[in-house]
């Protein structure tokens, strides 16, 4: 019951990878198309985003391919996976969401793109890195499906160096283009959470 229990976590973090893929792909694929304008894409972001997909994908992927590190393993329970899931599928949601609201506008990295439009409509109507929470509530989803310390926490490790390396920077960047506009924008929302951070 135990391996069959952590198995199912395991299951549901790949679906929801797949999920995560089958949402950015096209974006991935339109904003090869848009010209940018101006790129802060510096040595500093590329640390942060490699650390996001080591915890997120590379050492969780590793781990359901081969269950290393054994170390950390414990003992699956029922509610975890199921809460974990209801994360992960709600961070699905939200990510799509922000893709959407963002459309052209989007990067992988801080750059800004030919004719980039200020979004505050949607999840940006009350915070301004919605995108960013959805990458904190798949963390949590990953904490709790994923039955092993290391691995499980790997997720939030990874989205809290890529989020503190960039969430200043990007501020500073739409300031910068935007300037009062933006920071309007900033004084009527929040970072990640509504109404409270
Ligand atoms: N931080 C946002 C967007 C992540 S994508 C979020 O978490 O939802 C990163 C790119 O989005 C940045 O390079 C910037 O060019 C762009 N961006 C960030 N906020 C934006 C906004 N409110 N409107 C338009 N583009 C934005």
């Amino acid at each position: 019951m135990n391996l069959s229990l952590g198995a199912a976590g395991e299951i549901a973090w790949v679906l929801g990878i797949v999920a995560w893929y089958i949402v950015r792909r096209p974006f991935e694929r339109r904003a090869k198309r848009v010209r940018v304008v101006s790129s802060r894409r510096t040595l500093v972001e590329n640390v942060g985003l490699a650390s996001a997909l080591l915890g997120l994908a590379v050492i969780p992927g590793f781990y359901v391919a081969t269950g290393v590190p054994e170390a950390g393993d414990y003992t699956p329970r029922a509610w975890a996976v199921v809460f974990g899931a209801i994360l992960f599928a709600s961070a699905i949601w939200v990510f799509r969401r922000t893709h959407k609201e963002l459309g052209r506008n989007w990067s992988i990295s801080l750059e800004i793109r030919e004719k980039h439009e200020l979004i505050s409509t949607g999840p940006y109507a009350l915070i301004r890195h919605p995108m960013y929470t959805s990458f904190l509530l798949m963390a949590l989803g990953q904490a709790f499906l994923i039955a092993n310390w290391v691995v499980g926490l790997a997720g939030l490790v990874g989205f809290a160096i890529l989020f503190f390396l960039r969430v200043d920077k990007e501020e500073r960047m739409m300031l910068e283009i935007f300037g009062t506009r933006y920071r309007d924008y900033m004084e009527r929302t929040k970072r990640l959470i509504p109404y409270l951070y």
